[in-house]
């Protein structure tokens, strides 16, 4: 049975890197996968192909009528299936609406299928209030939903709005939170502050993702982390990422704040951290407030 898996996050927060860092780890363990690029920038693949980007199935159902799913499916790293949704041109029509029509495609040819795939990964930018970008959820095309996010502000108040959309289709058969990997952590509070939102939130953390020059210096050279650097520390988590994502199983439908008890709870760790500047207290008692 294939798995389908939809990685959400606020945008430039890491997600087509963290997505590609999955599907490389999972192709070398030996799964057979696909991407699903959902972002109108279509650069989801890119660095799965060394930094060539691919036709969108947008833009190539705009040239021809007909099109077959093997003519939007390019080979990538290790050979894993990619596919960029794309969008439409900037400022005309529904940003979400290449989801829509790729996914379609896909079914009615029976593509996922053909392919005998273990798993197919979307990556979607934008949020679910926005009925394009909802559809890997409400219309619980993917099974597990999972959110990139730090331990900023408008990151987890992306997740927090991600949260309140699968709430919201949960019992209209729509997908269920996998849990949150967390990006860019690298001081302890970051920790302390993402740790704190996903237990009010009844979710949890599925791995810590540091901030790493390595993942700088292989998106330079075009690459995914497993490819560039696969001996780096880097690649060991995105391989302990990939891991728990192939053994995940149950999903949940997570607690969202009301944007007043989100703003209140962001507040009390602005006092904190201010505190922590400050001198007052120590960075040990954080978990204490
Ligand atoms: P968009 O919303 O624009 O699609 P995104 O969420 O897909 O953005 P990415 O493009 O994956 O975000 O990442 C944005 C930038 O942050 C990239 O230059 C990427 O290399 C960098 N980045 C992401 N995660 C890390 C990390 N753990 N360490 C270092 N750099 C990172
Ligand atoms: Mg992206």
């Amino acid at each position: 049975k294939i798995k389908q898996i939809a990685i959400y996050g606020k945008g430039g927060i890491g997600k087509s890197t963290t997505t590609s860092n999955i599907s490389a780890a999972l192709s070398t363990a030996g799964y057979k996968v696909m991407q699903f690029g959902c972002d109108p920038k279509s650069d989801s693949t890119n660095t799965l192909r060394s930094g060539k980007y691919i036709p969108t199935v947008l833009d190539t159902l705009r040239e021809k009528n007909a099109v077959k799913a093997s003519e939007v499916i390019f080979e990538g790293f290790n050979g894993i299936y990619c596919v960029e949704a794309g969008g439409p041109a900037p400022g005309v029509g529904c940003a979400g609406r290449g989801i829509i029509t790729a996914v379609q495609l896909f079914k009615q040819q029976k593509a996922f299928e053909e392919l005998d795939l273990d798993f197919v990964i979307y990556d979607v930018l934008g949020d679910v209030v926005c009925g394009g970008f909802a559809v890997p959820v409400r219309e619980g095309i993917a099974e597990h939903v999972f959110t990139v996010s730090s331990a900023d502000f408008m990151a987890v108040y992306a997740a927090n709005n991600l949260f309140k959309g699968i709430q919201k289709y949960s019992n209209a058969g729509g997908a269920l939170l996998g849990g949150v990997i967390a990006n860019s952590i690298n001081a302890p509070y970051a920790r302390e502050i993402i740790d704190d939102f996903v237990s009010i939130t009844k979710t949890q953390v599925v791995e810590y993702v540091p901030r790493s020059v390595t993942v700088t210096q292989s998106e330079l050279q075009g690459k995914t982390t497993i490819e560039a650097a696969p001996d780096s520390k880097q690649a060991e988590v995105y391989r302990s990422l990939a891991n728990k994502i192939a053994n995940h199983t149950e999903s949940k439908v997570p607690a969202p704040l009301e944007v007043k008890d989100l703003r209140e709870w962001a507040a009390k760790w602005g006092d904190y951290l201010l505190a922590m500047e400050t001198g007052e207290v120590g960075v040990e008692t954080a978990s204490n407030i």
